[in-house]
Parts: C-alpha cells; structure tokens; sequence
C-alpha cells in the first residue's frame, strides 16, 4: 500500500511539474503578447508601426511569417508614405491592396478571422511570392467603425497552428488593437503632411524645408557628408497672372513644380517657399552636383512651353542659385549653417536675375 502511495504521489510530482512548466510558457507568452501591444500602442509613426507588427509580433507570437494588408484604393496611404521618405519597397510584408475585385477575393468568406490550411486562392495575394509561403493561416480582418481597412495575416509552417475548430477570440482582440493603431497612425501620418505640404502645388511647405534644412545642416556638421540648396524663382510671373489670370499663374506654379520634383532623387527635399519661390535641398550632393541638377530644371522648364487647361501655351523660365556648405561653414553652428546656406543661395539667384534670368548661377 504505501508503495502505491509513493508511486502516485511520484506520478503526482511529475504531472505537477508539467503544469507548471506549462504555466510558466503561458505566462511567457502572455508577458510577450503584452510587450507587443504596449509597443504597438505606443507607435507614433508608421515606421515604428510596421517595425513593431514585423518584428516584435512575429517574435512574441513564435510565427513564421505576418503581413499587414491595407486597402489603398487611391494610393492615398502610400503617397503619404513616399513623401514621409518611407521606401516602401523595404517592406515586402506590407501590402496595398487597390483593386476592388482584389479585395472581393480577399474579403471571401467573411469579416470574421478565418483560421485553417493555407489556401493558394484565398490567401496568395496575402502571402505574395517574396515571403515564405505558411502551411497555416489566420487571416484577421481589420474593421474601424464598421469599414474593412485592411488585414492582418498570420501564417506558420505548422500545419497545426491555425485550424478552423480553433477559438479566435484572443487573435480578434488583437486584430482590433491592430486596427486601431493603424488608424491612428495613418490619421497622424496624415496630419503630419497636411501640415507640411503646400495645398496648391502639393510640394513641401516652407516649414519642411526649414525644419528638414535644420536636420541635414546638424548632420552635415557631424558626418561632414556635403549638402546643397538651390532658390529657384520664376522669371517675370507677374506677366503670366496679368496676361492669363491667377487660375493661369496657379496652372503654372503647378507644372513647374512638377517640372522640379522630377529631376530630384527621393531624398532631396523640394518646398513651395514663398508666392512664387521655390528651395530645393540636395542630400549628399556637391556644389558641381547640384549646379547639374539646376541646369537640368532650368532646361526642363525653358524647353517645353506649359499648356493650360484654357488651351494657352506659356513659354516660362526660372533662374536659380546654388549653394553648398563649405569646410568652414560645417564647423560653425547647426542653425548658422542653415541660415548662411540659404542667404548664399539667395544672393546667386540675385545675380542670375541681374544677370538676365533664365540662368543658373552658384557662390562659393
Ligand atoms: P522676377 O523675374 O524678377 O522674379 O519677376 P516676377 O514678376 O516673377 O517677380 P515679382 O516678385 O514681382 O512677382 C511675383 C508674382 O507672383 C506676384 C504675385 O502676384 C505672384 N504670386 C505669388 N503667389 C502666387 C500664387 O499662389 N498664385 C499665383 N497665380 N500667383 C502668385
Ligand atoms: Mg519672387
Ligand atoms: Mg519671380
């Protein structure tokens, strides 16, 4: 008898020990759900939104592979994203969907988390070719009042992960967490560039620049990596809004801010300064550089004369100026290398308007 005892109470023990070690995993795991959705709460940036789904996600949950899909029908969210320097090409695990019939594929067979076997119809253009194709899935819509925004998709090589008898209480809430977040992290992202962009030309704003300038002068002046700016004015306007209206002169400042972007690489900053003004930083671009990329616009904008919606044709020009920051400016302080950059670019656009506009000219 006491023996049977022993050999129970042994059982017992190891059984015991069992739970506890299970308990402990769960308590893990939960701890690490909660580290996920303090960090995922505290994103203020979509940057950090997508670093903390990617990253901090697919650890806590031990998955494989996650994506986030969200429904951009208008590329809205990704031109916000272009213009906040987001590449978003380095993200192969956010996905846009714009297609309407891609989200009626998508969205089949309901607004409710679907949990089970990966399925080539249902789930490739969630999983697309460039991330590892999972054996199990949960697919997790999101849903803000009452609008499907997107998805997020979890996979794992475990065909077991995900079956469709599973409970998915625990995965909505964190679906709606989810939602929530990108909501309001899109709505920020969205008010950041309202806030920084010029209505009319839809360029940066005098405030972008400005702060932008602060930014890579500061950066200039610990790496000592080169940087430019160039002022760019259009020559004459006044003539363009008495001969053509303020609707013309507006159609005008549009194309050439058009004109300009399109001779910039994604990491220069272009803003609308003043009426009719324009400052153009150049990241890591030397005085020779910059002075190429001037003539460039400058050629763009007197090569082809504008059309407007009236029908009209006007023949435009710009004069520039160019600066650099040179070895001395760099040793001075961040807001004396911004200010004295500006002020250099400035003083050569005054001489290529003396000196008959439609010209580039630079100081040393
Ligand atoms: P210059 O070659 O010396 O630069 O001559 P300019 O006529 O371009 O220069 P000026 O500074 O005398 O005139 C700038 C004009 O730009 C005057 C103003 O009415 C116009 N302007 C400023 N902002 C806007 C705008 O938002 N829309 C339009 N259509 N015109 C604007
Ligand atoms: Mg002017
Ligand atoms: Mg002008």
């Amino acid at each position: 008898m006491p023996n049977k005892l022993v050999t129970e109470n042994s059982q017992l023990r190891t059984q015991l020990k069992l739970l506890l070690e299970q308990a402990h995993r769960n308590q893990q795991i939960m701890q690490r759900y909660q580290e996920f959705d303090l960090k995922f709460i505290g994103a203020n940036t979509f940057q950090e939104l997508i670093d903390s789904v990617f990253d901090t996600l697919t650890e806590a949950s031990e998955l494989d592979v996650i994506t986030l899909s969200l429904i951009d029908p208008d590329s809205e969210i990704r031109r916000i994203l272009t213009d906040l320097r987001i590449d978003v090409s380095n993200y192969p695990n956010l996905l846009f969907v714009d297609q309407k019939d891609g989200i009626d594929e998508i969205t089949h067979p309901a607004r409710k988390p679907s949990l089970g076997p990966y399925n080539t119809m249902h789930h490739r253009r969630l999983f697309p070719d460039v991330v590892l194709k999972p054996s199990s899935v949960a697919i997790l819509p999101l849903i803000r009042r009452n609008q499907l925004i997107g998805w997020l998709s979890l996979g794992s090589l475990d065909p077991l992960r995900f079956t469709s008898n599973m409970a998915s209480d625990f995965l909505q809430h964190r679906a709606s967490i989810v939602a929530i977040c990108v909501e309001n992290v899109i709505n920020n992202e969205r008010l950041q560039h309202i806030g920084l962009t010029d209505p009319l030309t839809g360029v940066n704003n005098r405030r972008y620049v400005e702060r932008r300038l602060l930014e890579e002068a500061g950066r200039t002046r610990r790496h000592g990596y080169a940087l430019s700016a160039m002022y760019i004015d259009l020559d004459h306007f006044k003539r363009v809004n008495d001969n053509f209206g303020h609707q013309g002169g507006d159609e005008v400042l549009c194309e050439i801010a058009a004109r300009i972007k399109a001779e910039l690489r994604l990491s220069d900053a272009l803003g609308r300064f003043g009426g009719e003004e324009f400052v153009v930083l150049l990241i890591d671009a030397s005085l020779d550089a910059a002075i190429a990329v001037a003539e460039r616009i400058r050629a763009s904008v007197s090569n082809q004369p504008i059309a407007l919606t009236t029908g009209e044709k006007i023949n435009s020009t710009v004069s520039i100026g160019v600066a650099s920051v040179d070895a001395t400016a760099r040793q001075s302080e961040v807001a004396a290398i911004a200010q004295q950059l500006l002020a250099k670019a400035d003083q050569a656009l005054y001489q290529a308007k003396e000196s008959g506009r439609n010209k580039v000219m630079h100081t040393n």
